[in-house]
């Protein structure tokens, strides 16, 4: 029998045992550009899988001085802190004097991005509540607050509570909501690894017309215009993402072992 998810917006599969693995981050509902203007190339220092603390990004652009940071995905501005010019690290971390600026976006996940150079949101207009695009210049990159080099942290949650999404005393969201893997629109596997590199633009992948998935995954992020059908085994804890313009079909063979997060969407490849 084959189980075929059409004409629903969105299939959320969670099977979670009770087990003491180590913890996983769902992938984003929504799609999110390499946060830096196009053309820079941006490195991956950690992931949701190697930074301190877990779930979280550090991301240092290489081919710039006054290096841009853009709003990964449209959202309207909920947060913005940066008359801080403090920076430390290590055992005299201080993150109170994170700089920040934090996004709602409109399918409810929020992204947060942290370090940025003195008064450069500010002085490119920014207020909070305004409507951003994806794109839009937030500010530049800096090592301001618990930092000790250029670089950008950032977050995406999904908030427990949207009035109550982001801590004012360092701007994250971790402490908020469940922090999620965010998907990356221009990027075939659609993820952040550890020490790649991307180059920032656009979010026009080009995806398959058709995918026919099969094999053993643990993480994995598929889209096609049309039609997925997959085989899979996703091992255990492994988290993924499909999505496709059409429908998503099943076949005998798929399973989502212990520990899997697993969600599926009827959308548009690249639509937002
Ligand atoms: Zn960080």
């Amino acid at each position: 029998m084959k189980t075929v998810i059409h004409n629903i917006f969105s299939l959320l599969l969670i099977l979670h045992a009770s087990h003491a693995a180590g913890q996983q981050y769902r992938f984003s509902d929504g799609l999110y550009r390499v946060p830096y203007s196009n053309g820079v190339t941006a490195s991956i220092a950690s992931n949701v899988w190697s930074h301190s603390p877990l779930g979280c990004m550090d991301i240092i652009a290489q081919n710039c001085t006054d290096c841009g940071i853009v709003a990964a995905a449209g959202g309207w501005i909920r947060a913005i802190r940066d008359f801080h010019n403090t920076s430390c690290g290590g055992s005299s971390c201080c993150p109170e004097f994170n700089n920040f600026i934090i996004l709602e976006h409109p399918n409810g996940e929020w992204s947060s991005y942290i370090h940025l150079k003195q008064n450069s949101i500010t002085n490119l207009g920014h207020e909070i509540d305004d409507w951003v695009d994806v794109g839009t210049l937030l500010g530049y990159e800096g090592t301001v607050g618990c930092s000790t080099g250029q670089h950008l942290h950032l977050e995406v949650s999904r908030p427990r509570d949207r009035t109550n999404a982001w801590d004012n005393y360092d701007g994250v969201l971790r402490r908020h909501g469940e922090l999620l893997n965010p998907v990356i629109c221009s990027s075939g596997n659609g993820m952040f690894i550890e020490g790649q590199t991307y180059t920032a633009g656009n979010c026009s992948f080009n995806c398959a017309t058709s995918l026919n998935l099969s094999g053993n995954v643990t993480n994995s992020v598929q889209r096609a215009d049309n039609t997925i059908s997959s085989t899979a085994v996703f091992s255990a804890d492994g988290t993924g993402m499909y999505r496709a313009g059409t429908e998503i079909v099943f076949t005998p063979g798929f399973a989502a072992s212990r520990g899997v997060m697993f969600t599926a969407q009827v959308k548009t490849c690249n639509q937002n």
